[in-house]
This record gives structure tokens, C-alpha cells and sequence, in this order.
């Protein structure tokens, strides 16, 4: 039992998104990742004297997307700010963010952690630009002898999501997380990819006694990388301010970072406070002025959510929450469902082989959906194929896994392989008549009443017949055989 149940835990996320605009924010350069150090940099992104930065508009229609999807105000004036501060990594020795004046505001997330549903406050959405890489030769700048400097990055469009303080577990962050990147997947305005740094998360975790109202200091952890680390260092935090109240101490207010291989988090330095930044509005760039109608026309253009596309399958398509869930998890596979159904009438038979064999073989290849060699049209005529009695469920499999491989047409593989299923009478009574006389044992069994020995015989006759007689009728004729002895 950990030492922490007299404490609440307070979690707030803040989580950097990374827009995948063809260019960066303020220039023209490409944003895409990896390239050559130092070759997708301009006078602009470097912050040289005498240039103007220009606001992309595409970062713009992206960040009131995800402020739209998220529930936001998007506001209609609001404005850049500099943020000073130095470090080699920022060649301006200023970020370009928006401080008081943030696009969007006011806005909320459903999720469901631990079998309950829950509310989470989105404080605002504010658009900034990202800084370059430093590679140092040692393990942190300060133990290296020198680091190199990478601006490829500087300048890439961000949008930084700010939730209220209304997380109450490492499983409710978690699924916060999971449930952003859903939406954000859904809108197409980033490729979410954590292990390539295109959506970072920063956790904000403080205790106070249960039952109290004001808020305890908090500790700031970096550097998680994936869902998995967000929940583990938000519960090693979580042990760690338990301990140092339970004796009597007091929290640091500090950002800490995630160490991944010991499990820890580790100071990294004092936090800063707004006022170190010395926020002061961007002189080079106009303030935004958004269009009450355009705001209009980006909110009739966003695609069916994640939740509303749950309720939808399973509302209308009757499937259950379970199934439901996984499909519109993602919003490649929620696609891929539809293409089936579209041209397969049974959504139920169609969910469990997409959440079957599907995600299964998908899964064992460390394959995306949108990397499947099976086009939904031949899924849904496999399923066809099953529910015609034309091939039983487990030579399907066969056939699927081959569909999966090669891409090729389930009646081309059916008709090349010769598995269609034998419903012809004539065909299976003679087998059946040479399965009989073959094992007297079992047959006498039967007349004995035993009728399990029948199971016996329809499984030699299946056998026989490789697989390819149709079970309910190979069971009837064996039936009427058996009873005219
Ligand atoms: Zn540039």
C-alpha cells in the first residue's frame, strides 16, 4: 500500500503538438523531420538582423481546428508575445508564443479512465514556434565538452494544449493523453508521434490533504515519451511528494525530468515564473484578427469525432462499447470499418474479424492499418464467402492470412487452392459411408449410446475431407446413417 491515500493527487497536462504544415510558422522553410543538420534554416528562422517574420495560415486554421474539436472559444483578436530567454537551442534568444492573448480558450475533453467518465477543463490553446536540437557529445550539456547546434526544427509550427488541474490519477492523465491524440489524429492536424517528439507532454503534479481545497506545490516533470512513462512517472512523483509531507517537509516548486531507464524523476532546476521571461507583445507581427465565418466554415468542415463516431457504431450498428472503442481509436481503422460495412450488411461478424485476425496480424508485422494489403472490398467479400456457407470460419482464417500477405482476391485463393466447401450430399455421403465402415469401435460406441462418438466421426470426416465439408451437413448425414443401422 503506498503512503500517498491521504493525499489527493492534482495533475494538470500541458502538451506541446507539433502541426504538420508543409512549412514552418514564420518562413518558408520545410517542416519536415530528419534532413540533413542545418538545411531547412532561412535568415527568417534563424532570427538574423533586418528580417520579418509572416504568419503561415495554414497554423493558424490548424490551431482553431484542434480548438474547435476541443470545445474551445476561438478568440477573435488575440496576439504574439516574445518570450526571452537564452539557451543555444534558440537562436533569437526569443521564442515567438502568445502569452495573455491565446487563440482559443475555455474549452473540455470527455474521457474514461478506470471503467468511469470524466470532464477535463482545457484552459487554452496557444500557437508558438518550436526550437532547434542540440546534440551534445556527452550525456547532458553540462558534462560535454562541446554540442552541435541543429536548426532544422526552429521555427516549426506548435500549438500547446493547456488542461485545468483536473486529473486526479496516472490513469486519468494517461487517458487525457490517449484521447488528445485520438481527436488530433482525427482532425489531421499533427502526425502525434511521441518517439519522434511531434506531441510532448508536460506534467504538473502537486498533493494536498484529502478534503482540502487550496491547491499544494507542484513539481513540473519533462521528458516523458510515451503514454506508458506519462503513468509511471506521474506515480513515481506522486510517492515521492507523499514521502517528503509524510516527514514533515515541504515540495520545491522545480521542473523535474523523467529518467526512463532508473524510473526516477530528477531535479532539473528551479521553476520560473512568468515574470523571469519577461513576456513583452511581438512588435514584427500584426495581431490576429480571425472572421467570425470563417470560424463558422472550419467548424462544419471537421470530421466525425471519436466519440461521436462511437456513439454511431454503436447506436446504429448496434456493436458493443468494448468493440466500438477499438475501432474508433483510430481514425484509419474507424475508416477502414466503414469501407467494409459499406459493402458487407452484418457489422457485428464485420468488428470481430477487424479486432480479430486483423489487428492481430497487423500487431505481429508492426504494421498501420493504412499498411494493410487488404483492400475492404475483399475483406467484406471473404466475410461473404463464410456467411454463404461457401468456406467454413476456419479455412477463412486460412484464406485471410493469405489475403494479408499478398494482397490477393479471397476467390482467386479459394478457386487456386480448391478450399471451397463441399455442401454437395452426394460428394459427402460416400465419404461418410467410408468413415463409418472404417471405425466399427466408434460406431458401436454410438449405438451403445455414447453419442459423443459422434463428435469422433465428424471430426474424421472433416479430416478427410481437409477442412472443406460443410460441418452442419456432414452432422446430418452422419446422424441419418447412424440411426438406419
Ligand atoms: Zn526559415
Amino acid at each position: 500500500m503506498g503512503s500517498s491515500h491521504k493525499y489527493e493527487t492534482v495533475i494538470g497536462l500541458e502538451v506541446h503538438v507539433e502541426l504538420k504544415t508543409k512549412t514552418k510558422i514564420f518562413c518558408s522553410c520545410p517542416t519536415e523531420f530528419g534532413g540533413e543538420e542545418n538545411t531547412h534554416v532561412c535568415p527568417v528562422c534563424l532570427g538574423l538582423p533586418g528580417v520579418l517574420p509572416v504568419l503561415n495560415k495554414r497554423v493558424l486554421e490548424f490551431a482553431v481546428r484542434a480548438g474547435l474539436a476541443l470545445n474551445c472559444e476561438v478568440a477573435g483578436f488575440s496576439k504574439f508575445d516574445r518570450k526571452n530567454y537564452f539557451y543555444p537551442d534558440l537562436p533569437k534568444a526569443y521564442q515567438v508564443s502568445q502569452y495573455d492573448l491565446p487563440i482559443c480558450k475555455g474549452g473540455r475533453l470527455e474521457i474514461e479512465a478506470e471503467g468511469k467518465k470524466k470532464t477535463i477543463g482545457i484552459t487554452r490553446i496557444h500557437m508558438e514556434e518550436d526550437a532547434g536540437k542540440l546534440l551534445h557529445s556527452g550525456t547532458t550539456i553540462a558534462s560535454s565538452d562541446y554540442s552541435l547546434a541543429d536548426y532544422n526544427r526552429t521555427g516549426v509550427p506548435l500549438i500547446e494544449i493547456v488542461s485545468e488541474p483536473d486529473m486526479r490519477s496516472s490513469q486519468e492523465a494517461r487517458a487525457y493523453l490517449e484521447k488528445l491524440k485520438i481527436i488530433l489524429e482525427y482532425i489531421d492536424v499533427s502526425d502525434v508521434k511521441m518517439e519522434q517528439g511531434s506531441l510532448r507532454c508536460d506534467a504538473n503534479i502537486s498533493l494536498r490533504p484529502i478534503g482540502v481545497e487550496e491547491f499544494g506545490t507542484r513539481a513540473e516533470i519533462k521528458n516523458m515519451n510515451s503514454f506508458k512513462a506519462l503513468q509511471k512517472a506521474v506515480e513515481y512523483e506522486v510517492e515521492r511528494q507523499a514521502e517528503i509531507l509524510n516527514e514533515g517537509g515541504s515540495i520545491v516548486q522545480e521542473t523535474r525530468s523523467w529518467d526512463e531507464e532508473k524510473g526516477v524523476t530528477v531535479s532539473m532546476r528551479s521553476k520560473e515564473e512568468a515574470h523571469d521571461y519577461r513576456y513583452f507583445p511581438e512588435p514584427d507581427l500584426v495581431p490576429i484578427v480571425v472572421e467570425p465565418a470563417w470560424v463558422e466554415e472550419l467548424r462544419n468542415s471537421l470530421p466525425e469525432l471519436p466519440d461521436e463516431r462511437k456513439g454511431r457504431l454503436v447506436n446504429v450498428l448496434d456493436l458493443s462499447e468494448y468493440d466500438a472503442g477499438i475501432i474508433t481509436g483510430s481514425r484509419a481503422l474507424a475508416e477502414y470499418f466503414d469501407r467494409v460495412v459499406a459493402c458487407y450488411e452484418e457489422p457485428k461478424t464485420a468488428a470481430n474479424w477487424l479486432n480479430g485476425e486483423f489487428l492481430r496480424l497487423l500487431n505481429a508485422q508492426g504494421l498501420e492499418v493504412t499498411e494493410s494489403k487488404i483492400d475492404p472490398e475483399d475483406f467484406a467479400a471473404l466475410l461473404r464467402y463464410i456467411a454463404d456457407g461457401k468456406i467454413s470460419g476456419k479455412i477463412a482464417k486460412e484464406v485471410f492470412a493469405q489475403m494479408f500477405a499478398e494482397g490477393e482476391k479471397p476467390g482467386e485463393i479459394i478457386k487456386r487452392k480448391g478450399l471451397m466447401q463441399i455442401s454437395d450430399e452426394g460428394a459427402l455421403s460416400a465419404v461418410v459411408e467410408k468413415i463409418v465402415a472404417g471405425n466399427p469401435k466408434s460406431v458401436e460406441d454410438y449405438k451403445a449410446g455414447k453419442e459423443k462418438a459422434i463428435g469422433f466421426l465428424v471430426g474424421q470426416v472433416m479430416k478427410e475431407t481437409k477442412g472443406q465439408a460443410n460441418p452442419g451437413l456432414v452432422n446430418k448425414l452422419l446422424q441419418e446413417r447412424l440411426d438406419s443401422l
